[in-house]
C-alpha cells in the first residue's frame, strides 16, 4: 500500500541557486558571520522593498526585533506597546531590555493591532505611568496592519514603531512593501517563514548611520582599536555568510512563493466559503497579504477542533490561531487592553496547510479531509 506523507502547515522551498551561493562560501573560504553572500543577501532585499532603506541581516527575526528596540533606547523601567495576537518573539524582547510589555487588542478587519485601544492605551500610561517607549505592532500571517492609523496615533504622542514584518515579506500596503511603513522593520527567515535562510532574520532602518549602529550591535560592539576594546554590551547575532548564500537563492523565488501561497487560499477559499460555517479574512482596498498562511474562521471552537483533529487523524498538519499574549501563563501580570477580537479568533480559528510547495494533490487531499467532516 502507498503511504501518504505527512502535509505541514509551511515547510521550507528551495529555489535551485541556493546551493551555488553556500558552494561560493565554500570555494572561496568565507565560512564566517559576514561576507559576499551577506552584503549581496542585503542588497537584494533593499533592492526589492525599494526606497531609501538600508537592510542588516541577521542571525534571527527575534534578534532583529531586540536591536530594534535598543536602537531606540528601551531600557529599564520603560513600557512598550505590542500587538497582543501575534507570536511571542514579539513580546520577548522587551523583556530582554527590562522594559515591560503592555499587550493591545486587534481590530476585525485585518486582526492586528487596534488603533483605537493604541490611543486609549496611551492616554492611560501616560496619565498612570509615563509615555511608552515603542509600539511593537504585527502584519500577522501576511496582512497589512492599518498603517495609516497607526502612524497616525504613533505620531500625535511621537512614539516610534516598530514593525513586526516577520511574516509579510512580499506583502504591500498602498504599494509600499510591509518592513518600510514605520520607523524600524523586521524581517525573519525561519524555516516556516515565506522564504528561508534555515534560520535568520534582518533589520530595516532609515540610515546607513542606523545600520552601521545595529551591525556594530550585533557584531559584539567592538570598538575600533586594535585590541578587543568595548564600551557597550554587544551581540552576537550577525547572520551566517553560508546562510546568507541561501537567502540569495530565496530573493529569486520569493515573487513565485508570494504567488503560490496566495494560490493557496484562493483556493480554499473557492472550495469552503460555500460552507457557512466557515469565513476568510478579505484584503480591504489597497492592502496586499502574501497569504503566508491561509486562515479560515469556524463557528465554534468544537467545529474548529473538530476539523484540526481530522486532518491529525490523515498525517495533515494545521493549527488554532496564535494564542494572545494577554492569556499566555508567561505574561499574566502584564497589563493589557483587550476587547475579546483576538481571544475569539483564538478559539475559533484554524491555519491550514499553506507552503508554496504544495501539490494540486496536497490541497486536494487536505480539502476533502474537511469537506468530508464538515458534510457529516
Ligand atoms: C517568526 C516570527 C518572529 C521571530 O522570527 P525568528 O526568525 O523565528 O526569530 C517574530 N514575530 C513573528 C510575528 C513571527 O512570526
Amino acid at each position: 500500500m502507498l503511504t501518504k506523507s505527512k502535509i505541514y502547515l509551511s515547510s521550507p522551498h528551495m529555489g535551485g541557486s541556493e546551493q551555488k551561493f553556500v558552494n561560493e562560501a565554500f570555494t572561496t573560504n568565507w565560512i564566517a558571520p559576514l561576507g559576499p553572500n551577506v552584503n549581496g543577501f542585503e542588497n537584494d532585499i533593499e533592492h526589492y522593498i525599494g526606497g531609501d532603506k538600508h537592510v542588516a541581516a541577521l542571525a534571527s527575526g527575534t534578534a532583529a526585533i531586540h536591536l530594534a528596540l535598543q536602537l531606540l533606547n528601551v531600557s529599564q523601567g520603560d513600557e512598550v506597546l505590542c500587538q497582543s495576537f501575534t507570536f511571542s518573539a514579539s513580546a520577548n524582547p522587551i523583556v530582554y531590555q527590562g522594559a515591560s510589555p503592555i499587550f493591545i487588542d486587534s481590530e476585525p478587519d485585518t486582526w492586528n493591532m487596534s488603533p483605537e485601544l493604541l490611543e486609549i492605551a496611551i492616554q492611560d500610561r501616560i496619565q498612570k505611568y509615563k509615555k511608552p517607549k515603542a509600539i511593537v505592532a504585527t502584519h500577522l500571517y501576511g496582512m497589512p496592519y492599518k498603517a495609516k492609523e497607526i502612524n497616525a496615533v504613533a505620531k500625535k504622542y511621537d512614539i516610534p514603531v516598530v514593525e513586526d514584518s516577520a511574516e509579510a515579506l512580499g506583502s504591500r500596503y498602498h504599494n509600499n512593501y510591509c518592513g518600510t511603513l514605520s520607523d524600524i522593520g523586521v524581517f525573519s527567515f525561519n524555516g516556516n517563514k515565506i522564504i528561508t535562510t534555515s534560520g535568520g532574520g534582518a533589520i530595516v532602518v532609515n540610515s546607513k548611520e542606523q545600520k552601521d549602529k545595529a551591525i556594530f550591535l550585533s557584531t559584539q560592539a567592538r570598538d575600533n582599536a586594535p585590541h578587543y576594546e568595548h564600551s557597550t554590551i554587544g551581540h552576537n547575532y550577525r547572520m551566517s555568510n553560508v546562510l546568507a548564500g541561501i537567502g540569495r537563492g530565496q530573493m529569486e523565488v520569493l515573487e513565485e512563493h508570494v504567488a503560490a501561497r496566495r494560490r493557496n487560499f484562493e483556493f480554499y477559499k473557492k472550495h469552503l466559503s460555500k460552507f457557512n460555517s466557515i469565513s476568510f479574512l478579505e484584503e480591504p482596498e489597497n492592502f496586499f497579504s502574501n497569504r503566508w498562511i491561509t486562515c479560515i474562521t469556524t463557528d465554534s471552537y468544537e467545529l474548529r477542533e473538530g476539523m484540526r483533529l481530522a486532518l491529525q487523524e490523515d498525517d495533515i498538519e494545521s493549527r488554532p490561531l496564535w494564542k494572545p499574549m494577554h492569556m499566555q501563563p508567561v505574561f499574566k501580570d502584564s497589563i493589557y487592553f483587550a476587547n475579546g477580537i483576538s481571544e475569539d479568533l483564538f478559539n475559533r480559528g484554524l491555519c491550514l496547510p499553506s507552503g508554496s510547495n504544495l501539490t494540486e494533490d496536497d490541497l486536494h487531499r487536505v480539502l476533502n479531509i474537511l469537506i468530508e467532516f464538515l458534510n457529516l
